[in-house]
């Protein structure tokens, strides 16, 4: 099933999601855990250009609105809050922008994208609630399951909080969809296989795939530059033949809701494959 499929069987007719940035920060960010952040991060490599931090929930959610206009007739949405850590401030203000988004006409969910360590007993008590009469999902940046990685990108979390996030997540009956990267520096195939066969081992039901990509001024451009960490130059070929390997081990009901990352092509210094998520589908198929 792709993700159009797993949202249809949740949800009547067309779902678009539309992302908000809430003005949050991130705790490897702001010294609540570290400062500077994940050595790839840019977040503006993923921010559509109608989000604006300058503009309440409701504004930008009017915009995308606006944005997305004549794709379906009746269109109904989710609202992503995909920017930094979607759930790292206290929980009334937390709640506060939640609240804000759901009462807007045709929203009929929240989509948040957060780190394992950001998702108090408090928030899924909410979200449960929310749960019961909208759809919720949370996405956890997981990336990999092997802790030297996580050390190396200056996660500032290891892989224990990633799999405790997942079931008290999932024991809410709240739908979990994972972030993991492929090509981090020092990892093999079989060491990306082995996260995706753990990945398939807990109550996951989406998985995003992203390629490490090298961002122009983030940490890990400069250590790349430096030679102080190695990166893969691999061929867009290359990385479909590992992902067909790992579709072998997902997990048959998990949803892979992509299997390639596109930051602007500006910012980008490698791999630079210039292809779309539906031509690599079609590379992907090809294997
Ligand atoms: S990738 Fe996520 S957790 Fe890491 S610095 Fe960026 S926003 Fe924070």
């Amino acid at each position: 099933m792709d993700y159009a499929g797993f949202l249809a069987q949740r949800l009547d007719g067309k779902v678009q999601k539309i992302a908000v940035d809430a003005g949050l920060s991130c705790p490897n960010r702001d010294g609540t855990l570290g400062w500077g952040g994940c050595t790839y991060c840019d977040n503006r490599a993923f921010n559509p250009p109608y989000c604006d931090r300058a503009m309440s929930v409701t504004q930008q959610i009017e915009a995308g609105k606006c944005f997305f206009a004549n794709k379906y007739p009746d269109m109904r949405y989710l609202v992503y809050f995909q920017a930094y850590t979607a759930t790292h401030a206290s929980f009334e203000h937390l709640r506060s922008l939640y609240d804000e988004a759901l009462s807007v006409d045709g929203v009929v969910g929240l989509v948040l994208a957060t780190r394992p360590d950001c998702v108090t007993d408090e928030l899924l008590d909410y979200l449960q609630q929310v749960n019961e009469s909208h759809m919720v999902i949370v996405e956890l940046g997981v990336e990999t399951a092997h802790d030297r990685t996580l050390q190396l990108v200056n996660r500032c979390h290891d892989w224990t909080s990633s799999l405790m996030a997942i079931e008290r997540i999932a024991a809410r009956n709240i739908a979990v969809g994972v972030h993991l990267i492929l090509g981090l520096p020092g990892e093999s195939d079989d060491d990306m296989c082995s996260t995706v066969t753990q990945i398939s081992q807990l109550p996951v039901s989406l998985v995003k795939f992203h390629q490490l990509q090298v961002l122009r001024g983030t940490v890990l451009a400069r250590q790349v530059e430096r030679g102080e960490v190695m990166v893969r130059d691999w061929t867009a070929q290359q990385y479909a033949e590992l992902c067909a390997r790992l579709a072998t081990l997902l997990r048959s009901d998990i949803v892979v809701e992509r299997w390639v990352a596109q930051a602007p092509p500006s910012m980008v210094i490698t791999p630079r494959w210039g292809l779309k998520p539906a031509q690599f589908q079609q590379l992907l198929d090809s294997k």
